[in-house]
């Protein structure tokens, strides 16, 4: 109704301005190149507007003609990124759907379609995870690393790849810059400090450690246990170049850290053995055993009494059982203490609460040799022999990481190198 309304009006007065017009008098006489034209003013008027409507026709026509191919351009673009994307979201669903050829092929069809790696790198690597093309992921990675919002997760991907191919430096250097970006990430520090570790880059390690206290990103006793192992090759480092002074400085600092890491005890009573201090070499034996019995500080205390007669060594041993005097290991080493000093009697007691605690092949060894040294019955010692066959192993260091076993502790393990895992058990 409005629009009627002012099409009425308009209509109107466009009437009324040309009735006007046409009842104005007036001429007009244009005189160009030789040319003379007479006229009335409403004629020329009129002829001005025609002239301008034909202009403005010429002027869409000429804008159709002449924009028609870049319009074209554009209708292509747009149809190829409408394509791109349905290719991305298909390909996505195909991720989703575990289907590894079908995700290939849409990654690459959204790559050409799109051209647009911030766009369709996710889908291109989760294809190439699926495929297992590691030569795809390495460079999707490397591209990931270019930009700024990406940088980490292809620093993180690089990282994943390189520990996937055994190439530990190439794997230290991907987990620095990753950490670098994000402190805090989870994982990241732990992962570059075993990297560290095992290449012997403890200075380094040592500052890994400094950034996951500082953004929390490992547990306290974690960082602790982590810090203590430091301390603990730093030390065992010293010994080898011949520093005993600076090795005992640093195999206390890792107990007074973690205080049942037995081999950073063991290390410093051998050390305060060494430079004549007895008596604090025991206590330091003692206060450990009283938390954490374990053989390799009975083997140190032994080593405390180097010219007691066996007598004297049993009287010796209690010293240090009595502090935990329920440990199965305490009693081993009472036992043969005892069988070393011929009271069989007494080792016969602790073999048999050791047997009845945690039966061993070490046990039923030490029961074969009572046999054999009191009662010379070799019959017997055989049938201690046989059932130490049957028995459970006895305990060792244990990497957690791939179960190797080993008589004796090391910061990495020997097998698959990863560092702090040996526990004994
Ligand atoms: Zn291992």
């Amino acid at each position: 109704m409005k629009r009627l309304l002012a099409f009425l009006l308009a209509t109107g007065l466009v009437v009324a301005g040309a009735v006007w017009l046409a009842d104005q008098p007036g001429e007009v006489v244009i005189h160009w190149q030789g040319w003379r034209v007479d006229t009335t003013v409403p004629v020329l008027l009129a002829a001005l507007v025609v002239l301008l409507l034909l202009l403005g026709v010429a002027g869409r026509l000429a804008w159709l003609i002449l924009g028609a191919p870049g319009r074209l351009m554009r209708a292509r673009l747009a149809a190829r990124t409408r394509k791109g994307y349905v290719a991305l979201s298909d390909g996505l669903a195909a991720v989703a759907a575990g289907d590894r050829r079908a995700a290939a092929r849409l990654a690459r069809k959204a790559d050409t379609l799109l051209r647009d790696k911030a766009v369709t790198g996710l889908l291109t690597v989760q294809a190439a995870q699926m495929s297992g093309d590691a030569q795809h992921l390495h460079h999707y990675y490397q591209t990931m690393t270019e930009r700024p919002e990406t940088a980490f997760l292809g620093f993180k991907g690089l990282l994943e790849l390189a520990l996937k191919q055994g190439e530990r430096s190439e794997a230290r250097e991907a987990a620095a810059r990753a950490l670098a970006l994000q402190p805090a990430a989870d994982g990241i520090a732990a992962t570059l400090y075993d990297l560290q570790m095992e290449a012997g880059q403890l200075t380094e390690a040592e500052l890994t450690l400094a950034v996951a206290r500082r953004h929390s990103s490992l547990p306290a006793a974690e960082l602790a246990r982590r810090r203590a192992l430091v301390s603990l090759a730093r030390a065992e480092a010293a010994q080898a170049a011949g520093d005993t002074a600076a090795a005992l400085a640093l195999a206390l600092d890792a107990r007074d850290v973690q205080p049942d890491l037995i081999p950073a005890v063991s290390l410093a009573a051998g050390l305060y053995r060494q430079a004549g201090k007895d008596r604090k070499a025991a206590l330091l034996l003692q206060s450990a055993f009283r938390a954490t019995p374990h053989p390799e500080l009975v083997t140190q205390w032994a080593a405390l009494g180097g010219t007691d007669t066996p007598l004297e060594r049993v009287k010796r041993m209690q010293r240090l059982v009595e502090t935990n005097p329920a440990s199965p290991d305490g009693h081993l080493a009472l036992a043969e203490a005892a069988l070393n000093a011929k009271l069989w009697g007494q080792a016969r007691t602790h073999l048999d609460t050791a047997r009845t605690q945690r039966p061993s092949p070490r046990v039923f060894a030490q029961l074969a040799r009572l046999e054999r040294d009191e009662k010379h019955d070799e019959a017997a010692a055989l049938a201690w022999l046989a059932q130490a066959t049957t028995s459970g192993a006895d305990p060792a260091w244990i990497c957690r990481s791939c179960g190797h076993a080993a008589p004796v502790f090391s910061v990495c393990c020997p097998a698959c190198a990863a560092p702090g895992r040996m526990e004994w058990r």
